[in-house]
């Protein structure tokens, strides 16, 4: 029987679609991590980092945000970043976590970045973290899915801006965080882009990687 409570929360799992729970304790083991080291095709130079697989829950959560609009997923799955980040830290130095870029078209579409919303709850939940969203991608740069690893490279190409991170980040570790890494192409632009303002990623975690 559907309760008022089916009304306003949704109702079946975001990762396996198992009815009565958004976010089922089987689904959050999947992304638990600890995370897995990951080099892909297009290296951005920068030690690459998945919680998951491109493939199961991990997927099907990402692309419940992303695609249908599963803002109730964003909380766990920034939860389980800041699980994954916990992993990477050296201690001793404040984190900052740089959300990877979104067209903002996308992100109007998406109701919100969900990158960005998931960078900010792992932040709330660690010692000393802080989002710094310091990079930008151009208009006119297309949606990458469905580009091949050529294609998305030579999309991105020089159109990722950053500004420079804040001076009281000089001993920071800096992780930049994204949903779903696949090529490269976008992970080496953004590794880019912070390098021409003069700073550096020491990591990149995501949630899925291809
Ligand atoms: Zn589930």
């Amino acid at each position: 029987m559907r309760t008022l409570l089916d009304l306003v929360l949704p109702s079946e799992c975001g990762g396996c679609r198992r009815p009565g729970t958004s976010w089922c304790a089987e689904c959050a083991r999947a992304v638990a991590g600890p995370p897995m080291r990951i080099r892909p095709r297009n290296d951005p130079g920068v030690p690459c980092w998945a919680l998951s697989p491109y493939r199961g829950p991990a997927r099907q959560a990402v692309l419940a945000v992303k695609e249908r609009g599963r803002g109730d997923l964003v909380p766990p799955l920034g939860l389980a970043l800041a699980a994954g980040l916990a992993e990477l830290r050296v201690p001793g130095r404040p984190l900052i976590l740089v959300p990877s870029p979104s067209r903002k078209a996308s992100a109007r579409r998406r109701g919100g970045d969900p990158v960005l919303r998931c960078a900010r709850v792992a932040a709330r939940s660690l010692d000393g973290c802080q989002v710094v969203p310091c990079l930008r991608v151009w208009w006119g740069v297309r949606d990458s899915a469905g580009l091949s690893a050529r294609a998305r490279d030579r999309n991105l190409r020089g159109r990722v801006s950053a500004v420079p991170l804040p001076a009281a980040a000089a001993n920071a570790q800096v992780v930049m965080v994204d949903d779903v890494l696949t090529t490269g192409a976008t992970a080496r632009a953004c590794a880019q882009a912070l390098a021409g303002v003069g700073s550096y990623f020491d990591d990149i975690l995501v949630t899925c990687a291809a």
